[in-house]
């Protein structure tokens, strides 16, 4: 007989050490032939992390996924592992010794390096045990690490791939530079922070040709933002069309402060709208100038240092940080008299996403893989450049987005992307394999590499042969420029083969306000207490049911407990069915044929059943998890129990012949498909059903069709 009441905190933990026991996580241990694959790569969460309602959300999904297939017959793998997150782990153990007094150059890079890797082996593995609290049914013998001795051997394989192509090169760029963690950026890893800030709108006089006598007449007067860079300014800019400047452009002006003589040049690319129409051209410091100063061969002069302090100005500002420059120059261009009037004005500050400093933008040497051009050798023959390819994956419908809409985000960004610059001045990460180098990869150039570096590569492994490539990629929204796109370039490019067929972009968990979820807004839930209150099963069911085509989820906890009433439900009517069959086992078909003989309440759960079973499949085809959960319990509650199960009880009393079997046959159904969903509660009552053919455990049962 089983327990009155369900307790997940009893069952969970003891199912999960079940399944580990059978092996049947792991695709070479599962039983049958089983000829075709279904693989996911779990999209690494990084070492630093423990897991948030995102993760919850999108480990379910997959384990939904996973679980279906398993049960249909496929030969499946879900591959688990952790991401070294260069700058994340680097920044959670800075902080650490900040608490010490001490900074990473105290202990310099080998003693710091030692530091982090302790901190990964003690905390690395929070969020793998919370996975499997959840119940993910990932194969953990196949565990990897962006940083364990295979994927670096990977990693350095794909660098000298690229970098023997001609596609990885070394040059002097403007980047987006971070003086805090003293590391460059690439453009996704730049957060903005709106700010009251000022429109400074100065004077710049124009040289007057054969004039001797001192000019007093025309000057040009641009808008800016920051002051401060002026002195790094080599030209003025307008708009050709721009009535107003016509008479100045190709005239020289002279630069306040520094007195510099520089051109004032028409440019399409100059916004007419934008304060005066006129503006300052600082090649060395903004990337729309750099850009126009390669058009018309200005000379760049860098005037902010790495540090943040200004260099090659003015005796009386050099070596001043930024925003003491910034109050200078301004007080003295209005004491000379080139400051015409301030503005407020809004503007959009550049800040690192890890630590939240004020970036610059400045000339450094960086490394960088060429993402647009096209590189004739090894072959004579042009080959497509990567940005190229991996936009031909999606439109051609190798590769396809679910929902649609998220191709535009992936498009857009693959067609304006500029090289990528893939090298960091941070310590934690792969160090870039060439002599004397000593900046380190950025931490996606890895992750890239992820669906078949888990698999092997670059050896032609049995893995990779059999299981790449993947089928289904489940992630966030965020990360599709950051890391879809550049998986699906670098499977092309490695493999000759898009790294996965569909992009399931799952729902953003929000408020039930409709606020982002954040720890430190304190509007966050951790989904490990949701565990703890309701048990795993239902923290999956009430996550999934609220998944709606392509909707944000706006959390709502008292689903989850209508999840553990579900449970409930489940339970008792499982001590209603095994207590008509205390002392029997049956034989349960595949399929229960109707016969004649039957009660109209038998042949319509039965009709009904047969209604759900392709409901269902054909909801969970089309990523429709949330209806899916929601004709499971529809039929299970108001079909089984509300009709079915009140109906039987007449049917017992009158002696029916079908009545146990349909019972059995009914709810052994229900389990096998809400397995997926809830898979401890499943596999619990399927280990006490009286079945003649039961299998070691429901995870290999046949999935009904
Ligand atoms: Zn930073």
């Amino acid at each position: 007989m089983i327990e009155k009441v369900y307790d997940p905190k009893k069952v969970e933990d003891r199912i999960y050490q079940f399944w580990l026991k059978t092996g049947f996580f792991n695709p070479d241990k599962l039983p049958g032939k089983r000829k075709k694959k279904f693989v996911i790569a779990l999209p690494p969460p990084n070492v630093t992390g423990s897991l948030h309602m995102g993760h919850a959300l999108n480990a379910t999904i997959q384990d939904i996924l996973i679980r279906q297939k398993r049960m249909q017959g496929f030969k499946t793998l879900w591959i688990p592992g952790t991401d070294h997150a260069g700058i994340a782990t680097q920044v959670k153990v800075e902080k650490e010794l900040k608490k010490e007094g001490k900074t990473r150059f105290d202990l310099g890079r080998e003693k710091f390096l030692e530091r982090v890797w302790d901190w990964v082996k003690k905390y690395g593995g929070i969020i793998l045990e919370q996975f499997k609290k959840l119940g993910c049914s990932l194969d953990w013998s196949r565990n990897r690490f962006t940083m364990d001795e295979k994927y670096c051997e990977a990693v350095n394989y794909a660098f000298w791939h690229y970098y023997k192509k001609g596609l990885i090169y070394k040059g002097k760029r403007l980047i987006n530079w971070c003086k805090r963690c003293k590391t460059s950026l690439s453009d996704l890893e730049v957060e903005y922070k709106k700010e009251k800030g000022n429109l400074w709108h100065v004077k710049y006089p124009i040289k007057e040709e054969g004039s001797r006598k001192k000019e007093v007449g025309r000057y040009i007067v641009v808008a800016t933002t920051r002051p401060e860079t002026m002195l790094g300014d080599t030209a003025v800019a307008v708009n050709p069309k721009d009535k107003r400047y016509k008479e100045f452009v190709g005239k020289i002006a002279i630069l306040p402060l520094v007195n510099r003589e520089i051109p004032v040049i028409a440019d399409q690319r100059v916004e007419m709208e934008f304060g005066t129409g006129a503006v300052k051209v600082t090649p060395a410091h903004d990337f729309l100038d750099y850009e126009i100063s390669l058009s018309h061969k200005l000379p760049m002069v860098q005037v902010i240092n790495e540090e943040g302090k200004m260099v090659n100005v003015p005796k009386e500002f050099e070596g001043l940080d930024v925003f003491e420059a910034r109050k200078k120059v301004v007080e003295k261009l209005e004491k000379e008299g080139f400051l015409v009037k301030v503005e407020p004005y809004e503007i959009s500050l550049p800040i690192c996403y890890r630590c939240g400093e004020v970036l610059e933008i400045l000339p450094s040497e960086q490394w960088f893989l060429k993402m647009d051009a096209t590189h004739p050798p090894p072959s004579r023959k042009r080959a497509p450049s990567l940005a190229k390819e991996a936009i031909k994956a999606v439109k051609s419908g190798k590769v396809k987005f679910v929902p649609k809409r998220f191709e535009k985000i992936y498009l857009d960004w693959l067609n304006s992307t500029r090289d990528w610059c893939i090298s960091r001045q941070i310590w934690w990460g792969h160090k870039i394999p060439i002599e004397g180098e000593e900046s380190v990869l950025d931490t996606w150039f890895s992750s890239a590499l992820w669906p078949f570096a888990t698999l092997g590569w670059p050896k032609k492994t049995k893995d990779l042969k059999e299981f790449y490539p993947t089928d289904v990629l489940v992630t966030a929204r965020d990360i599709i420029n950051l890391w879809v796109a550049r998986m699906v370039f670098s499977g092309i490019e490695f493999l000759k083969k898009e790294p996965f067929k569909y992009v399931f972009i799952n729902p953003t968990v929000l408020t039930k306000e409709g606020k982002r979820m954040s720890k430190s807004l304190g509007t966050g839930i951790d989904p490990m207490d949701l565990i703890e209150k309701y048990g795993a099963d239902a923290t999956r069911f009430g996550l999934i049911w609220q998944v709606k085509t392509g909707q944000d989820l706006r959390f709502d906890e008292t689903i989850i407990q209508m999840g553990r009433k579900f449970s409930n439900k489940i339970w008792n009517a499982t001590r209603y069915t095994l207590l008509q069959i205390p002392n029997s086992k049956f034989q349960i078909p595949k399929k229960l044929k109707i016969s004649k003989k039957m009660t109209k309440a038998q042949k319509e759960i039965i009709k009904s059943l047969e209604k759900t079973i392709k409901t269902v499949n054909k909801n969970l085809e089309k990523f429709e998890f949330g209806k899916a959960a929601e004709n499971l319990y529809h039929f299970f509650w108001h079909q089984f129990c509300d009709k079915y199960i009140e109906e039987s009880k007449k049917e017992i009393k009158e002696g029916n012949p079908f009545t146990k079997k349909v019972l059995l046959y009914v709810l052994l159904k229900s389990l096998i498909l809400l397995h997926p969903f809830i898979p401890f509660i499943t596999e619990e009552i399927y280990q006490k059903l009286p079945l003649k053919n039961k299998k070691t455990s429901i995870m290999i049962e046949d999935w009904p069709s």
